[in-house]
């Protein structure tokens, strides 16, 4: 439909949210076997430190659609939440995760490297969590302490006794949690002072403005002060500008995550681009530039 059709509103209408429905509908069936269609893919955003080095990455869940092409996490995310698909799906991100590692461990330049798996409440919430989590983590052979689960507030406000010695029986595992998009959800900071977290990662729409907006560079303080104080690291996502950078560090965040150092990117150019940094320290600048 046309924005000159002001006349035929009501029948633009008609015609738009309907198709919606229907689509709706069809991905939520689809979902089901885009697991086991190997439609399901990862890719990795690097996380940097203080002097720009990568740390890791965050594993990001990509939909490849046969006919509507590369589906973002946002748009199916929520589906398989409802459906519970994001069980079976969330498991096999972790085991990719967990063998990537395991691979990484064997060669020099990605030894040592963490990867930052998210982890849906509902998927948390499964009575034998910590058994799949162990399972999986040990068939792979992998050392846990590479592992970072990220959660999200809303599954916190739910059983936080529950949540708490989920978290501490996975800690002895050596996997590590990181608390994501924090600043945002509704969590007390009595709550929250209970967590036997590891990280607190600040929601990117506090960084977007912060070298304008007062109100969220104050916030984006106060979240790496609280960090200090409860003895956990502070990571920034959603860094796209050097002057951002600039402030964050000067704020005493110690890791960052964000467009400016790259997009998530499929396995092989992370890998390539790790081979690069590692090679010629100026590769991360043409990283940042898109050459990769
Ligand atoms: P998230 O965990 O907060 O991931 C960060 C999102 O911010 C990613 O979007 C990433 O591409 C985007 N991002 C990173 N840096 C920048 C930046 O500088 N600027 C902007 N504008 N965006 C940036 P993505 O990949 O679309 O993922 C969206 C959300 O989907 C994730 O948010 C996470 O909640 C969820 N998700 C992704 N993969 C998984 C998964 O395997 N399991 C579960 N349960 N959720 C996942
Ligand atoms: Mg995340
Ligand atoms: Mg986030
Ligand atoms: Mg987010």
């Amino acid at each position: 439909a046309k924005k000159s059709d002001k006349l035929n509103s009501i029948q633009m209408y008609d015609e738009t949210l309907h198709p919606a429905i229907e689509q709706r509908a069809s991905l939520e069936n689809e979902l089901a076997f885009a697991l086991q269609a190997n439609q399901l893919l990862l890719y990795y955003q690097v996380q940097v430190n203080a002097d720009q080095q990568p740390i890791g990455a965050e594993v990001l869940l990509r939909w490849q659609h046969p006919t509507l092409g590369m589906i973002p996490p946002d748009q199916f995310i929520p589906i398989a939440e409802e459906t519970g698909d994001i069980v079976p799906i969330g498991h096999w991100v972790l085991a990719q995760a967990c063998q990537q590692l395991k691979h990484w461990a064997d060669s020099a330049h990605t030894a040592g490297l963490k990867l930052s798996v998210n982890v849906s409440a509902k998927q948390f919430s499964q009575p034998d969590f910590v058994r799949q989590v162990t399972e999986i983590v040990l068939a792979s052979g992998c050392d846990a302490r590479h592992l970072c689960l990220e959660l999200t507030e809303s599954l916190i406000v739910k059983n936080i006794d529950e949540v708490i010695g989920k978290i501490k029986a996975l800690k002895a595992l050596g996997i590590t949690f990181s608390l994501d998009d924090f600043g945002i959800g509704q969590s007390s900071l009595s709550v929250l002072r209970r967590l036997p977290l590891d990280e607190l990662k600040i929601d990117r729409s506090f960084i977007k403005d912060i070298a304008h907006n007062n109100y969220d560079s104050f916030i984006v303080q106060t979240i790496i002060n609280m960090g200090k104080n409860l003895s956990h690291s502070v990571i920034a996502e959603g860094v796209e500008l050097q002057q951002q950078m600039t402030m964050l560090q000067q704020m005493g965040c110690q890791r960052f995550q964000g467009y400016l150092f790259s997009k998530p990117v499929p396995l092989a150019e992370f890998e390539a681009c790790l081979q690069a940094i590692l090679t010629q320290p100026e590769a991360l600048a043409r990283l940042q530039t898109g050459l990769y």
